[in-house]
């Protein structure tokens, strides 16, 4: 008996490297690093987070039944929609295989943008489903195209739409979301994990008129949880009663939803992140040498060709910064820079011009 099913055709998630791990490496202290691989928050937890993350320890003998519920009105609140179309989940990805459990079966597809996230596709072959992809060009600077979406759909049960999207920043419209939901027989899902720091209108009002339109967030980036997995969904109607039939039970632990009501109620910590993020991505746009890509996330894509982006990122890690490479992404010569603190940023900016410099002198 084959104990295992046939993986061949699946590969681990390649993570940013983290801090420790390149620290080890290169014989470097760990906190003369600068890590802007992950998008993550650069000001640390919202300090009302970490306040309830304290008062939770006492609580987490008993399932967050009641917690759960609570925190998902909060949610629903906040986003004015109703709270039987809001959904938790332990991070979005744990939100997008939730969906996909709900949604898809064997030799079911999942279309994709490209360059993209790589985890809607694992996501979907983990359930045996496929990934099929459509392009964003680089000649246009990696923009939405509802019709070529449209053109290249052929039956996928899940169309995915990342925007802002990692790891282009590129953003996309509500009129664009609309025509391809008219266009595809599938759900749309607006993957929104970085809208907080585009300047774009929501799509969940869609996720609430449609049948077929659905919407991810998340508290790992602007709300700076990664480490807790928190993540949420706005889904139509009968999408949100499946998803309840299939989800883990307790899929969120009690410290995890603590904090995320904590961050909830943190404005100004929100507020203060996304004004960094938008200094950062300027400033990186402005003074980087090598071509950025117009974005609207905390991050910023840079074409380093003709060097090679491995190479860049290996010796910006010898030199304390640890960027991206998009090679797994599919973007070879480019390299993703979180925005970091501002001095982070600014370290950043130098150490990549001179080795870029250095590279094509
Ligand atoms: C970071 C990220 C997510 C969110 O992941 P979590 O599981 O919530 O931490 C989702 N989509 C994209 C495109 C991301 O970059």
């Amino acid at each position: 008996m084959n104990l295992l099913r046939d993986l061949s055709a699946l590969e681990e998630y390649v993570p940013g490297r983290g801090v420790d791990e390149v620290a080890r490496e290169h014989g470097l202290d760990p906190d003369d690093l600068a890590k802007l691989a992950s998008n993550e928050n650069p000001l640390g937890p919202p300090p009302a987070a970490e306040e309830a993350i304290h008062e939770a320890a006492e609580g987490v003998n008993v399932y967050p039944t009641a917690l759960h519920n609570d925190v998902r009105d909060e949610v629903a609140e906040a986003l004015d929609a109703p709270a039987e179309n809001v959904v938790l989940g332990p991070g979005a990805d744990g939100v997008f295989d939730t969906v996909g459990r709900a949604v898809l079966e064997d030799g079911d597809g999942v279309l994709t943008p490209e360059p993209g996230f790589s985890y809607y596709g694992m996501s979907a072959r983990n359930l045996g489903g496929y990934e099929s992809s459509y392009p964003l060009r680089d000649g246009d600077g990696f923009e939405y195209d509802a019709e070529r979406i449209v053109d290249t759909y052929d039956g996928e049960k899940v169309v995915y739409i990342t925007a802002p999207n990692n790891p282009t920043g590129t953003d996309t419209t509500l009129e664009t979301v609309e025509r391809v939901a008219d266009g595809v027989e599938g759900i749309v899902f607006v993957d929104e994990a970085y809208w907080e720091f585009s300047d774009r209108p929501t799509a969940v009002p869609l996720a609430l008129e449609r049948d077929d339109v659905a919407v991810a967030r998340t508290f790992s980036k602007a709300y700076g949880l990664a480490g807790l997995r928190v993540g949420y969904g706005v889904l139509p109607d009968k999408l949100a009663s499946a998803y309840r039939k299939v989800v883990t039970p307790f899929c969120v632990g009690s410290v995890s939803l603590y904090a995320a009501r904590g961050a909830l109620g943190d404005d100004e910590h929100r507020r203060e992140t996304i004004e960094l993020a938008r200094w950062g991505r300027d400033y990186m746009s402005e003074e980087l040498e090598p071509p950025t890509y117009e974005s609207h996330g905390n991050f910023v894509l840079a074409d380093v060709s003709p060097m090679d982006a491995g190479e860049v990122a290996a010796e910006l890690e010898r030199r304390g910064v640890i960027v991206r490479d998009t090679t797994s992404f599919g973007l070879p010569s480019c390299i993703r820079v979180s925005v970091g603190t501002r001095d982070e940023t600014r370290r950043a900016v130098e150490e990549i011009n001179y080795v870029y410099e250095e590279g094509t002198a």
